[in-house]
């Protein structure tokens, strides 16, 4: 993904995509100091832009990084490497990471780098291809306690089981895998997070060791702007025997029905169409029969 065309905001300025490199001896290489952002441009437009500076942010601050910029300098950024792009339909990646000043564990006086790339990546919206549903591994990692690792930021260091559990899935020939948590309970998928749906009623896990997604706000905003119920709670894995429809929401997954999670098994239908539909239109700026959030 090196050798290509193109412009990377590196810590302020626009550098050539090749050129855009760091040290090896880079604190985040060694000890997982990074943190960064997925965002989403739909007909020239990032969905929830000031959400994902914000966020980007908060995952420093709670990494003990305070990032040199503001979210609105960031933000700013992110449109300016759009149009050096030239780039309607894409995706964007910000990242803060601690850079070579120091090695070791204490990096107190490390640079926090940051830089902004895009590409493109058109959201090829096909409703029944979708409807299909995923299959899903159920992975053998859990998700760590929040006085674990800081679970609460989109941390690269968070990412390491997630690779793991997708690596399996996708060798036994799965999409994705799905995570329970420390106790036990339904987490996330690697990159998104989950849904069920159950008598008409919709529930997913409550954030407290997992990213509480923006698209995982917006879509309980949507649902409930339909009218539908939305139950944050605990889910034991067992409970997925009598769930009828399951879905997944995130940047990149936006809203993906899945068919099967290890053992159980779900029929995509009239929620899952509903939400991926509603979601579409909001992110591509259709949406004005519902009002989200
Ligand atoms: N969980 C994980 C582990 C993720 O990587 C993502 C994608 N950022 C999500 C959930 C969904 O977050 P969002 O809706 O903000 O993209």
């Amino acid at each position: 993904f090196d050798n290509r065309d193109g412009y990377i905001w590196y810590n302020g300025e626009l550098k050539p995509w090749r050129e855009s490199t760091l040290h090896v001896l880079s604190h985040a290489v060694h000890y997982g100091s990074a943190v960064f952002e997925g965002e989403r441009s739909y007909n020239g437009k990032v969905f929830k832009l000031a959400e994902h500076g914000e966020r980007l942010i908060k995952s420093g601050e709670i990494l003990d990084m305070k990032i040199p910029y503001s979210a609105a300098e960031l933000d700013d950024a992110v449109i300016e490497t759009l149009a050096a792009n030239d780039i309607t339909d894409g995706y964007i990646r910000r990242i803060a990471w601690r850079g070579s000043e120091m090695m070791g564990v204490s990096a107190q006086t490390t640079r926090i780098n940051v830089a902004i790339a895009c590409w493109e990546w058109p959201s090829y919206f096909k409703p029944e291809e979708r409807l299909k549903g995923i299959r899903l591994d159920l992975s053998k990692w859990a998700r760590p306690a929040p006085n674990t690792a800081p679970t609460n930021a989109k941390a690269a260091g968070l990412y390491m089981i997630c690779t793991l559990s997708k690596h399996e899935a996708e060798r036994k020939g799965y999409a994705d895998a799905l995570m329970l948590d420390y106790r036990g309970q339904v987490a996330e998928a690697t990159g998104a997070n989950v849904f069920f749906i159950k008598d008409g009623q919709i529930h997913t896990p409550k954030p407290d060791c997992f990213l509480d997604g923006i698209t995982r706000r917006t879509v309980i905003g949507l649902a409930k702007a339909r009218g539908y119920e939305v139950i944050e709670r605990a889910i034991m894995p067992e409970e997925m025997e009598g769930f009828e429809e399951c879905f997944l929401t995130g940047t990149a997954a936006e809203v993906t029905p899945v068919a099967e999670i290890g053992q159980y098994t779900f029929t995509p239908g009239q929620v899952c169409k509903t939400m991926m539909e509603d979601y579409m239109a909001l992110v591509r700026g259709e949406n004005t029969a519902v009002a989200a959030e």
